[in-house]
């Protein structure tokens, strides 16, 4: 195998630890101990053991400003034992929050906002969310804010279905950064670790934010997923849409699509997409994105993609390229199966988990596909996390 050092884009060295406050305790950011081309370096080897023998693996691209670009910050809110509100995030693998105001990847707009929220909280004679005794008011903030457009949403995660002086508190809210352009009540009343619930009410603005993404308009609901470092997320797009070499005659399928982005984007160069998603609120922001940026070749559609992929291959339906795009478990066998049989020419095959994509792509191996290309793109710069697009060929 060949020798892959260095990194494109690569930007000035940080110092050691980087002067985190919150770095040991939080956990979140495994590689902060090295300079970033350090962590670039660990991302390529990493990337070269796990895939390194379906093909050679490009150099990994990297950010020029690896800081604040998690353009969605989650903070969970609880109690000290001398009764002090805190907000932060949970220390990995345990549900103890670590107080944290600043974050050098979350966007610092978002931060603002939460340690205000936090603040506000006594003066409006509110509490934090208790996990233990499942009491209290709340319980986490999720804030959304468009790279492009600047637009911002804030979800207030309460314990509690009841939501005194409510008016009044985003009224308040609303004076101290008149720059969040919506405000949604989200009521998460069960003992989880998921975030938001069921139930949710908008409070002021339309409910969704709008961003700009390979100009392309998205609307983004708070439910709904959407890459959080967007100028990465350009790059890998860019790479996914430049490895399928669409010439405007390919029927394509978008797996795992959220809320239509790549998909969309391919659009321009496709006959037809279809796009699969499971959850509703993505497909339905989805949809409305077709409409947003005038696009009448694609249609998305709510399913399991195994069970769609199944569904595609018991019908004969012709497919061109696949781009699959799925959690970090990766696809089924339902699905993978059903790639063998309706045999697309190109899989553009992107990954947030190389783990899970080296097991799939050895699968596709086995089922009458070669791996023509592979790129690392660094999504999450300080954490251990690798993303990766890879570019799988029909044999014969
Ligand atoms: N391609 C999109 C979303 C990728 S994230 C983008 O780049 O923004 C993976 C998506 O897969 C999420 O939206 C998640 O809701 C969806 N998903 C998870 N399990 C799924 C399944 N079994 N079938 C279809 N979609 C699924």
């Amino acid at each position: 195998m060949k020798k892959q050092q260095g990194t494109k884009g690569a930007t000035p060295k940080i110092a050691k630890g980087n002067g985190c406050e919150h770095y040991k305790k939080c956990g979140g950011c495994q590689l902060l101990n090295m300079s970033y081309e350090e962590q670039l370096s660990f991302k390529q080897v990493k990337t070269i053991r796990l895939l390194g023998r379906f093909c050679h693996v490009d150099e990994i691209i990297g950010m020029d400003k690896p800081y604040h670009y998690r353009n969605k910050v989650q903070a969970a809110f609880g109690c000290t034992r001398g009764g002090k509100i805190i907000s932060g995030v949970y220390q990995s693998s345990t549900h103890n929050i670590v107080s944290v105001d600043k974050c050098f990847l979350e966007d610092e707009k978002a931060d603002e906002i939460i340690v205000s929220i936090r603040k506000m909280l006594p003066e409006f004679k509110l509490t934090a969310y208790n996990e233990d005794t499942g009491r209290g008011f709340l319980r986490h903030v999720l804030v959304k804010r468009g790279f492009s457009t600047g637009e911002i949403m804030v979800v207030l995660v309460t314990g509690t279905n009841i939501f005194p002086s409510k008016a009044a508190f985003v009224k308040a809210l609303l004076k101290k950064h008149p720059e969040i352009t919506t405000v949604i009540w989200n009521i998460n009343d069960k003992r989880t670790s998921l975030v938001l619930g069921e139930k949710q009410q908008v409070l002021f603005g339309d409910g969704y934010i709008e961003d700009i993404l390979c100009g392309k308009r998205f609307r983004i609901s708070a439910k709904s997923f959407y890459q959080i470092n967007p100028v990465q997320t350009e790059k890998l797009y860019g790479t996914a849409i430049e490895f399928a070499k669409l010439t405007g005659k390919e029927r394509v399928f978008d797996a795992y699509c959220g809320i239509g982005t790549i998909g969309l984007v391919a659009s321009d160069k496709a006959k037809e997409v279809i796009g699969v998603e499971l959850n509703p609120d993505a497909v339905k922001d989805a949809k409305i994105n077709a409409k947003l940026n005038g696009k009448e070749n694609i249609s998305f559609y709510c399913d399991d993609a195994g069970k769609f992929m199944v569904a595609m291959a018991k019908e004969k339906e012709k497919v061109d390229v696949l781009f699959m795009d799925p959690p970090r478990a990766g696809s089924d066998l339902p699905f993978l199966k059903s790639v063998a049989t309706l045999a697309p020419k190109k899989v553009v095959y992107i990954s947030c988990n190389v783990e899970t994509q080296a097991r799939d792509i050895a699968f596709l191996c086995k089922n009458g596909y070669k791996v023509k290309k592979i790129q690392p793109v660094d999504m999450f710069p300080h954490t251990n996390h690798v993303e990766c697009v890879a570019l799988l060929e029909r044999k014969g």
